[in-house]
């Protein structure tokens, strides 16, 4: 219905189904019937997916939003025609940049497993509705996306200060910790989209939640150790 509804992973998702173009089509910016205006947000975001996908060693080329009415069907047509024939001139995914489909797969899937993270970080920007289009251009720096990758955070619990209060795993809006009632909360790393929520709610009287960036995170305590035996009070 909304262009603004066009998620960063829907288009990351689009290519590692194998397409080898994506188009974004809204309506004209500053025409939005709503006050929502989310054609803006898609032309942030698209901008974004393109440098998100240089940094994957992909051709920008391969993404293109265009904002135009229901009433402009000739350029409607002539701009899908042209990005049909950029694509086609590109090959197949992978083909122009030189990778082949199993590399592909690997940097997309760990692009996607980012999103969530690069969409709290990027949040200002892609809320933007900047006057000047030409302002959009530099929006996004190399770099910018470079450090979105290489400073994403991970969490981890560490097994000897968690109290198994089950704060964290009620907040997770992943469900990616596992634990219970005198178990040792563990968070699942597969599952965990970096939001930071359980950094923030485990009690500063037990910090038991670590953000660990450029190091690897340990591994979970084994299931048999998880068991916490509480002193009875005197
Ligand atoms: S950072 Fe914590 S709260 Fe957020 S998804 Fe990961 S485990 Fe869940
Ligand atoms: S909030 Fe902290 S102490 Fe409570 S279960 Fe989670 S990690 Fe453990």
């Amino acid at each position: 219905m909304c262009s603004g509804r066009v998620d960063l992973s829907f288009i990351l998702r689009a290519f590692l189904d194998g397409m080898d173009g994506v188009f974004v089509a809204g309506c004209r910016l500053n025409e939005c019937n709503y006050t929502t205006q989310g054609n803006y947000y898609a032309l942030s975001m698209s901008l974004l997916c393109k440098k998100i996908l240089e940094h994957l060693g992909l051709s920008p080329e391969r993404l293109r939003a265009e904002f135009m009415s229901s009433a402009e069907g000739i350029r409607f047509a002539q701009v899908v025609s042209e990005f049909s024939k950029q694509v086609g001139g590109l090959g197949p995914l992978g083909q122009s940049e030189g990778l082949d489909r199993e590399e592909i797969k690997d940097r997309l899937t760990q692009a996607i497993r980012l999103v969530p993270y690069i969409k709290i970080t990027e949040k200002e920007k892609l809320g933007l509705r900047l006057a000047d289009l030409k302002e959009y251009e530099n929006l996004y720096t190399a770099e910018e996306i470079e450090k979105l990758f290489t400073e994403a955070p991970s969490y981890y619990i560490d097994p000897e200060k968690c109290q198994a209060c089950m704060i964290c795993a009620r907040r997770c809006p992943a469900d990616a910790i596992e634990g219970g009632k005198s178990t040792i909360h563990v968070i699942d790393q597969d599952k965990c989209i970096k939001c930071g929520t359980c950094y923030e709610v485990c009690p500063s009287r037990f910090a038991a939640v670590q953000k660990i960036v450029g190091e690897p995170v340990p591994p979970p305590i084994p299931e048999e150790q998880r068991t916490i035996v509480r002193k009875a009070k005197k």
